[in-house]
Parts: C-alpha cells; sequence; structure tokens
C-alpha cells in the first residue's frame, strides 16, 4: 500500500510523524506523497481539511484516515496513544472504507466566460468585507427568498459539526444525502424577509445565489479563502465525488457528537441523578 503523512506542526504532531514514518519503514510500507491509496493525518480535523484539499484530485482512489494529537474530532477516528493499534490496523487492511457526501461549488464571475469549481468536505461561506451582504437565494430554480445580512454558509452533512452549527444549523448523520443553507445575522423588515431558519434540501434540489453587488465578496471553502473576485452567481449542489475514510474500527456518530458537545458537563449530570 503506499502511504501519504499530512501533518501540522505541532510538537506532538512532528514527533507522531516521525514514530509513523519508522514503523513504515520497518514494515516496508511504501511512503508515496504523490500518488498515495491511503493519507494519514496527524493533527486535528483542521489538518484532515487540508489534506483532503491537498489530495481533492484523487477522491475516487484514495482513502483517508485521522490521528487527532488533541481530543477525539469528527474526521479523526484514532488518538495519539494509539499508534501501534492502528498500524496493526493498517498491516490487515483489506480496504474497508466508508464514504460521505461532499458539497459542489460552482462560481461565475462577472466579466469572465470561465466558471470554477470547488469541492467542499465541510461548507461554503460567503460573506462581505464590510457591510452587509444583499444577494438572491433560488431553490431549485425558483427564487426563494431576497437575503440581507452577515452572510450565508452551505455545508455537507459531515460539515454540520463546524461553523454550520455556530450559526445554528442542525447536527446532520453523515449519512444523510442532503444540504444544509444557515443564515448568518440576516435583518428582517419591511423591505427584506428571510426564512430566518436553517433549511436542509434533498439530493436532487440545488442553491443559487446570486450577489446584488458582486465585488467586496469573501468566498471561503473550508479553510482555504478566496477574496477580490467579482461573484455574478453560486451553484451549490451534491458533489459527484464523495469522501472515503479508511473505516478500520466504528465510532458510533452519536457517540461522537456528545463527546465533542456535551461531554463532561452530561456525565456530572448523570452521576448526580444516579446518586441523588
Ligand atoms: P480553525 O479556525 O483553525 O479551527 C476551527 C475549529 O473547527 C477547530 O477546532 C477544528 O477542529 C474544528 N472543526 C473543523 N471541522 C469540523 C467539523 N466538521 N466538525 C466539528 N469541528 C470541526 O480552522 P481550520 O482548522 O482550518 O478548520 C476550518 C473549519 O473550521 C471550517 O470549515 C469551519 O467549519 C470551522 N470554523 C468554525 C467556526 C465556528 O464554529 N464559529 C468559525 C470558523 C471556522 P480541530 O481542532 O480538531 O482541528
Amino acid at each position: 500500500m503506499r502511504v501519504a503523512v499530512v501533518h501540522n506542526d505541532s510538537k506532538p504532531s512532528v514527533e507522531l510523524a516521525k514514530e509513523f514514518f519508522k514503523k513504515c519503514k520497518k514494515a516496508y510500507i511504501q511512503i508515496d506523497e504523490e500518488n498515495p491509496q491511503l493519507v494519514v493525518t496527524i493533527g486535528g480535523d483542521g489538518t484532515l481539511l487540508s489534506a483532503f484539499h491537498k489530495y481533492q484530485h484523487l477522491l475516487n482512489t484514495v482513502r483517508f484516515v485521522g490521528i487527532h494529537t488533541g481530543h477525539l474530532g469528527f474526521y479523526t477516528d484514532w488518538r495519539d496513544y494509539e499508534l501501534d493499534e492502528l498500524f496493526e490496523s493498517l498491516k490487515r487492511d483489506e480496504g474497508e472504507s466508508v464514504s460521505y457526501p461532499l458539497l459542489d461549488v460552482r462560481v461565475e464571475y462577472e466579466n469572465e466566460k470561465e466558471s470554477e469549481t470547488f469541492i467542499a468536505l465541510n461548507e461554503a461561506v460567503l460573506k462581505k468585507f464590510d457591510g452587509t451582504m444583499v444577494c438572491e437565494i433560488f431553490v431549485k430554480g425558483e427564487l426563494f427568498e431576497t437575503f440581507r445580512g452577515d452572510g450565508v454558509c452551505v455545508s455537507t452533512p459531515t460539515g454540520s459539526t463546524g461553523i454550520s452549527k455556530s450559526l445554528g444549523g442542525a447536527v446532520i448523520h453523515p449519512r444523510t444525502e442532503a444540504i444544509q443553507l444557515t443564515e448568518m445575522a440576516s435583518l428582517n423588515n419591511r423591505v427584506y424577509r428571510t426564512l430566518s431558519s436553517p433549511m436542509i434540501i434533498a439530493k436532487d434540489e440545488w442553491i443559487v445565489i446570486k450577489p446584488i453587488q458582486g465585488d467586496g465578496l469573501i468566498l471561503s471553502v473550508d479553510n482555504l479563502t478566496f477574496p477580490n473576485r467579482k461573484i455574478k452567481k453560486i451553484i451549490y449542489r451534491i458533489a459527484r465525488e464523495r469522501v472515503h475514510f479508511a473505516r478500520y474500527r466504528h465510532t458510533h456518530f452519536w457517540n461522537r457528537v456528545e463527546n465533542s458537545f456535551i461531554g463532561a458537563l452530561n456525565r456530572d449530570e448523570k452521576n448526580f441523578q444516579e446518586h441523588s
């Protein structure tokens, strides 16, 4: 198997990467940064996002596996102290995998013939440098609302626990094939009226956003930012491509959610109830 490693710059991640390379050498596992079949990330969910974009051109053939050097993450199944266990699974690898939907973001620019397509693992956020952004939002070809506010976010199911959740979006099980639109501080008055709640649209539907003024906008796709181009419209839909993760063991999605967002508080309450 050809393996690539992507790690962040923190000391624990750098040390773990060194240990990982040593183990690969000993087990005759080939390191191939150019054309890997498995990408191992060492860091956090953010590191996995970076690795995703680095190897986005290989999405049909590559699988990802994440080691977290902090708490357990959403894209990271392994903790730093489980390196030996992960390595044993890797040696016995039989191609086990799980795949999740991605977001296709097609951007058309003013005065440019060519459109540009991005693939997001978490989400795409459109907002303005300063002032409020005004745009028309279409769902499945029909005008749905005129939005005025800080910006809008369209996320994948796996991205629903990222910024989308901070914007009041629902947490979506990653097996659900849907995309979610959340608003950032919408203005609601006699002129501008929005739904003011998150929307989850089905897999055969799509969202189009047409800014009234295309300049001064910032588009971010996961951890990447693209400012300074005059945007005519953006079309969001579920991508044809999917992301594949090497699934050597299963962590229940809702356990992961509980662990990340409720955690100690919930356990304290359970103890309190048991002892009262
Ligand atoms: P960052 O600002 O350095 O870190 C953002 C945080 O979001 C990190 O704690 C990261 O986890 C976590 N995260 C990333 N993807 C997640 C997911 N799918 N579910 C739950 N948590 C997730 O930025 P970054 O590391 O480059 O990551 C970019 C992502 O951060 C964006 O795609 C966006 O979803 C998220 N973000 C969230 C907010 C917010 O909630 N207000 C604001 C900006 C960005 P790790 O610590 O494990 O890396």
